[in-house]
This record gives structure tokens, sequence and C-alpha cells, in this order.
């Protein structure tokens, strides 16, 4: 289990690691926003990331934030904004809402339209993101988007599918998120990252809806993610060490 110290002493260099990609890359590091992702780490771990400045927190499973957000939250007045990164059932949806302000992990309409309602139940707007599989692995969730450039069909139905998410009352669409497939390089992760980046750009010119995030970047490739055009990275390990599976 990492102590204090060392999720500070990371924390700062992850920090600095991403000051670093925007100075090579030209961008304003105002802009790249840090999720620490806290999936597995119990409680104590997580209320060390926010003794150490974390602003932003990652989980993955609905059931393991339903015990430990209120858990965090009792003993803290570092009020941190809960992300949603990973995959998530439709039937989940409306506990989904009620803990996570942001969801990075809208893989399917059908998903948007039940987080549309019940966020519109509630009274609230959810942010949320796109989760887009750029590189077509069978094991990964997503809109599909391999070879978007080449195949119109597969564009115009991103297209479709934005314009309809785009639409839902209780949403607030930011953007496009990905996972990069795992490679032995973080460069070969790279040209993953800027299809994301241009099928952004492909999308807000076909749809006229701004898509201003990028949410894209773990542990292994965020500097990369980073000189693309992430504005968040999701980053796990760097900060609280490796999980026990
Ligand atoms: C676990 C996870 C991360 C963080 O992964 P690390 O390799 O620990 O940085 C980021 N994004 C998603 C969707 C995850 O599930």
């Amino acid at each position: 289990m990492s102590q204090p110290h060392q999720i500070a002493d990371n924390l700062a260099r992850v920090q600095e690691q991403i000051a670093a990609a925007c100075a090579r890359s030209g961008r304003n590091p105002a802009f790249v926003q840090l999720i620490a992702v806290s999936k597995t780490h119990p409680v104590e771990t997580v209320l060390a990331a926010l003794e150490a400045g974390v602003q932003h927190l990652g989980e993955n499973r609905v059931e393991e934030a339903e015990s430990k957000i209120p858990a965090v939250e009792a003993r803290t007045l570092h009020r941190p904004t809960w992300h949603m990164i990973g995959h998530l059932q439709s039937r989940k949806a409306k506990d989904a809402v009620s803990l996570f302000p942001v969801i990075h992990s809208v893989d399917t309409v059908r998903l948007a339209n039940k987080l549309s309602r019940a966020a519109v139940e509630t009274g609230r707007t959810l942010d949320i993101f796109l989760e887009i599989n750029v590189s077509g692995e069978a094991s990964k969730a997503g809109f599909d988007a391999l070879n978007w450039q080449r195949e119109p069909a597969r564009r115009e139905q991103l297209q479709a599918d934005v314009l309809t998410i785009g639409a839902l009352p209780g949403l607030h669409l930011c953007g496009l998120m990905t996972m990069a497939p795992i490679v032995e390089r973080m460069e070969d992760a790279r040209p993953v990252f800027a299809s994301l980046a241009a099928l952004r750009s492909a999308l807000v010119e076909a749809t006229g809806i701004p898509l201003p995030d990028l949410s894209m970047g773990m542990t292994d490739d965020y500097p990369v993610a980073v000189e693309e055009g992430a504005t968040w990275v999701r980053v796990g390990r760097a900060i609280f060490g490796e999980r026990r599976v």
C-alpha cells in the first residue's frame, strides 16, 4: 500500500510529466486535468491523495463507488469530483447518476438515453463523454470507429449518434474518450490518440456540436496523450502504485 508521502511524490512527478508534455507540444497545462484513478484502493489511500491536492477521482465500478464515495466524503473537507470511467450497464444508469457528476464511458445510445432519463428525474445535468473504440479491438467497449477516415458509413453513424445524444436533455456532451491498446512503447499508442483528436474535429465540423474535451491517457501512455491533445488524463498506477487484483 502506498504511503501518503509516496502518493504526494508520485502526484508531483505526474504533474511534472504533464507539464513537460505540454511544453513539448506547445499546449497550456491549464487545459489538462488529472483524474487520479482510485479503483480498488481503500478510503485511507483516497484521503491521502486528497490531502496531496487531488481534485478529481476516477472509479470504474458502481458497487465499489457506492460504499467508497460516502465513506470518503464523510472524512474530508476537500470535496473531490468523482468520475465514472468504467463500463456501465444500462440497469445501473440510475445508481451511476446519483454517484457521479461525470461519466466517461458512455458506449451506446441506449445507455445515453437511460442516463438522460435518470438525470432529468433527479434534476441534474450530467457531463458525459462518448467512449470510442478507435483501434477496433473486440475486447474493448465503445462506439466502433475503426477506419473511420476511410469508411463514410462508419463516420455517418458516429455523426448520427453524436447528434442524437447531443440532443438528449439532462446530458452535457463534453467530448470523446478512448483507451489505447496495451503497447510496448508509449509511442505506439500515438496513432490512436491522434485518430481520436482528428475524429473529434471531423464530428464537430459535421454536427456543429462542440466537443471540447478529450479523455485519453493512462499510466503507460499519458505523456503521449497530452501531446496529442488530451484535456483529461486518467492515471492510476503512477499515483497509487500497482493494484492488487
Ligand atoms: C484503470 C483505468 C485507468 C487507469 O489505469 P492505470 O494504468 O492504472 O493508469 C484509466 N482509464 C480507465 C478506463 C481505467 O479502467
